[in-house]
């Protein structure tokens, strides 16, 4: 027997003792109460880790800690909320995620050194749920010559001593053997044994490249669980983790289940490396729809799918492709029109699923610079605006002008929209309009007066503030109480000022949200003053909730 046989018993020794100890603090382990049978696939979240890798996918520890809350209420099993060591923002967002998500196990990535491993435990320390740390080491001949430059041994040590140490931080421990299924099978089982005996109760066999058929994941899974003893007598959870480069992510995750997988590494919208990861909907459903072939159980809460795709839309600031399977804009809409159902008397004549099972909404998509006429009439008519040709030709310029240069539009910014076109076509007369600004420094505080028109009359106000915007929000308040007193109870809700680029000649583009008791209003304008910008969207929004208005639980703040 060579090295490699030693350290295997080395470690199985050591693991005997520890194993009791194992077994118990596992057992008691959240998730895995209810798994009696391994009947259940668990679903390991990676979008903020592994979808965070593809470019333009910066999303940081707010957004993390957003999506993890929706990935709870989805009920997403494990978390991974990012690689703890490799940057100050991914610790923050693992830290964070650790600390305020309840209900689902955070986890952070960490490459088997002790640097690493350290790191991620700090991140993870005073977690609400008992946390995982994700270690990993390559095991393919062209990863450990080219990019480790080790040998097959030298990987097995550090297999071993990587999960130990791990385990002396947490119980729950994943190993991923990195381009697993481009390894040499007979190596990979001996890294397997190697990561269980040194405590690992999760083991990730990944397509990190993107490079196999179902067949050969359905063949590897069940393979390796039948010539793994340790895998059943540990209990250990078999995971496979897909990526999409030949459009096999989905087909291969469902074959890894077939082969024995119990938790899959997916992500939201399949976002993730080169061509992504294995979207997660899709795997849900087929499981779902088809209960009796794959016999297993799921806990996730399928009627969340939608908004979940829509939340990761808004917080990376791209569209959900229109035809991604179970959540794109077109899968629910039948022919020409949106949502044609009763065309055929039965809407499972085109559908496997229903959109409400899904939490498909028609309006819940963003709008692009791409979407067409058709696209805009259906959704404002969803909005409540029914548009003739004529005004939807006039609209239709006003929204292709405002989408350019943007990836998304809000229905908000469509209210907005509405609100600049039918304020300046229908109420010319009845608006208020913004005649005058004026501000200025006087010591430390900032002086402004505003000048408006209203009804043929010019009211006044002045006011103070320490910024500009400030002084200029009172000056507002009082000039708008002298055009009407209702006009007092209208207050902001919310403002955001986003400066382009172009240094000093950049334009500011202010947008307001204001209310009174039961409406809402918009306001959009932009400037390269950015005060006069943010007067000039208030004044809008007034326009709007005034002469448009819109019931205030029909928009989201
Ligand atoms: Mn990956």
């Amino acid at each position: 027997m060579g090295k490699t046989n030693g350290l295997f018993f080395k470690t199985e020794k050591e693991n005997l003792l520890l194993g009791v100890k194992h077994n118990v603090s596992i057992s008691n382990g959240i998730l895995y109460k209810r798994r009696k049978h391994m009947d259940q696939v668990l679903f390991f979240d990676t979008t903020c880790r592994d979808g965070k890798q593809a470019p333009g996918n910066n999303h940081g520890p707010a957004d993390t800690v957003r999506i993890a809350h929706q990935a709870a209420a989805l009920g997403i099993n494990i978390f991974e909320a990012g690689f703890a060591v490799s940057s100050e923002l991914d610790f923050q967002s693992v830290s964070r995620v650790a600390k305020e998500v309840d209900g689902i196990v955070p986890c952070s990535l960490a490459r088997a050194s002790t640097k690493d491993i350290e790191a991620a435990a700090r991140a993870l320390e005073g977690a609400l749920v008992s946390p995982r740390i994700h270690t990993f080491i390559a095991t393919s001949d062209i990863h450990m010559e080219h990019k480790l430059q080790m040998s097959r041994d030298q990987v097995l040590e550090k297999v071993a001593d990587s999960v130990r140490f791990a385990r002396t931080f947490v119980d729950d421990v994943e190993w991923s053997a990195e381009d697993a299924m481009r390894s040499d099978f007979e190596f990979l089982k001996l890294a397997v044994r190697e990561a269980i005996f040194a405590g690992a109760r999760t083991v990730n066999v990944p397509d990190t490249v993107g490079y196999l058929m179902p067949g050969m994941i359905r063949e590897k899974v069940s393979q390796l669980i039948a010539e793994v003893p340790e895998i059943n007598e540990y209990g250990v959870v078999v995971s496979v983790h897909c990526h999409d480069d030949l459009d096999c992510a989905t087909a291969n995750t469902l074959a890894g289940i077939e082969g024995g997988a119990r938790q899959v590494e997916c992500t939201i919208n399949g976002i993730g490396e080169r061509a992504g990861n294995t979207h997660y909907a899709p795997v849900v459903m087929a499981l779902s729809l088809h209960k009796d072939y794959f016999g297993v159980t799921h806990s996730i809460n399928t009627q969340a799918i939608g908004d979940t795709a829509r939340l990761l839309s808004s917080v990376l600031q791209k569209p959900v492709p229109s035809n991604l399977p179970v959540v794109g804009e077109n899968v629910f809409a039948h022919g020409s029109g949106i949502h044609q159902h009763g065309v055929s008397g039965n809407t499972q004549t085109y559908e496997i699923m229903t959109p409400d099972s899904v939490g498909w909404k028609a309006e819940g998509f963003p709008l692009s610079s791409q979407s067409g006429r058709r696209g805009l009439s259906e959704r404002l008519r969803l909005l409540g605006y029914e548009l003739g040709e004529n005004e939807l030709r006039v609209v239709y310029d006003r929204f292709e002008s405002y989408a350019t240069g943007r990836s998304l539009v809000s229905n908000n910014e469509l209210h907005m929209l509405m609100q600049q076109h039918r304020c300046g076509v229908d109420h010319a007369a009845h608006r208020i309009v913004l005649d005058d600004i004026s501000y200025a420094k006087v010591g430390d505080v900032v002086g402004a007066s505003v000048t408006l028109c209203y009804g043929g009359v010019m009211h006044h106000g002045n006011g103070r503030g320490a910024g500009p915007f400030a002084a200029a929000k009172q000056a507002l308040s009082e000039a708008l109480r002298a055009c009407d007193v209702s006009l007092a109870d209208i207050s902001l809700v919310h403002y955001d000022l986003e400066k382009g680029e172009g240094g000093a000649d950049a334009i500011g583009q202010a947008h307001i949200t204001v209310q009174s008791e039961t409406m809402t209003g918009f306001g959009y304008a932009e400037n390269v003053d950015t005060v006069l910008a943010s007067v000039q969207a208030y004044v809008q929004a007034v326009n709007h909730l005034l002469l448009v208005g819109i019931p205030k639980d029909q928009v989201d703040v």
